[in-house]
């Protein structure tokens, strides 16, 4: 699907998609959270730590590590859309229309579906259990993804939920989304965690798809409304931990309006098996974070900066 399409694709709705849901999170934003994950990203970054949060569609995973051969699965659909190979299970994607009941009968979850339909009620029943721990730890929900902004119909109705139970807000985003989405959601949010990747645009596109510009204008439009925004980094040694990017970074976030805090992530690879699971090709082998002393360099270009900075060694991760 074109990525212009994917921005602009949501109807009236009160439902989502959603992929995964992390309670007690603890590194999502302040507090202890829950962390809900929507379903769809207009990016598709080479590193991504939620493979299965790039289709806005419900989608088939299989783990051949978990599979018995019992064939239940084979038994149960209705079409013979999957079938038992040397391999393990495959299934004939142009055949299955991702019912789901080959998933309900196997017995060890080695077929899974990832995605479910929500409403804006579903999710706010499983919220307003929390709310004493959100309450206790100064915590709250995040919404992540994938990409929240892709349905911001969902996500504002969302957020008027929480906002009315008291709820504090945070959206993590790539800020890849039309600029007055953004700033019609930020009424609604207490914190942004707003990702940067890199500063050079043809890098961008080369490693996740799409072009920054847009997000690094709204960022600044977004700082500029007096957002609360903390700008999260993932750190790859060889692709974004370069000086040049680093101080090309440092120096335009230095330009942004109010205090803006930034949080580095060290980059570790633990989504291989996810992609595995979705029958994808996974393409961010062998890279890894920089190591403690660069980290520190980069801690320090930041500092020099004047702009609070901190290292993360974790990330907003489902738990698929
Ligand atoms: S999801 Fe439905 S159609 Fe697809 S393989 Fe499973 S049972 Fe068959
Ligand atoms: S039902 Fe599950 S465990 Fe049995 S063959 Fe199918 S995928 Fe494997």
């Amino acid at each position: 699907m074109a990525k212009t399409n994917m921005m602009a694709d949501e109807s009236h709705r009160c439902s989502g998609i959603v992929f995964d849901i992390k309670r007690y999170a603890i590194n999502d934003g302040p507090g202890i959270r829950t962390t809900i994950f929507l379903k769809g990203c207009p990016l598709n970054c080479v590193w991504c730590h939620n493979p299965e949060g790039q289709s806005p569609e419900v989608q088939k995973m299989y783990s051949a590590a978990k599979c018995i051969s019992c064939r239940q699965c084979v038994y149960s659909c209705p079409l013979e859309a999957c079938s038992l190979t040397p391999k393990g299970i495959v299934t004939d994607k142009a055949s299955c229309t991702v019912c789901g009941i080959c998933a309900e009968n196997c017995p060890t979850k080695a077929t899974e579906l990832s995605g479910l339909s929500l409403t804006v009620e579903n999710i706010m029943a499983i919220l307003e259990k929390e709310i004493i721990f959100f309450d206790q730890s100064g915590g709250g929900v995040t919404f992540s993804g994938g990409e929240p902004l892709m349905f911001p119909q969902f996500l504002n109705m969302l957020l008027d939920a929480c906002g009315e139970k008291g709820i504090h807000r945070t959206l993590d985003t790539t800020g890849f989304a039309k600029t007055e989405i953004l700033l019609d959601v930020a009424k609604r949010v207490d914190l942004f965690l707003y990702d940067i990747k890199m500063m050079d645009a043809s890098k961008h596109r080369q490693y996740t798809g799409v072009d920054n510009s847009l997000i690094l204008h709204n960022l600044k439009v977004l700082s500029q409304s007096g957002a609360n925004i903390r700008i999260r980094i993932p750190l790859i040694k060889g692709i974004n931990d370069d000086q040049r990017n680093i101080d090309e970074t440092a120096r335009f976030i230095s330009t942004l309006a109010g205090e803006v805090r930034v949080e580095l992530l060290q980059y570790h690879c633990i989504a291989k098996h996810k992609h595995q699971k979705l029958g994808q090709e996974y393409n961010s082998n062998g890279m890894i974070a920089p190591d403690a002393e660069r980290s520190n360099q980069i801690i320090a270009a930041f500092q020099a900066y004047g702009i609070p900075v901190e290292l993360n060694f974790s990330q907003v991760e489902s738990s698929s």
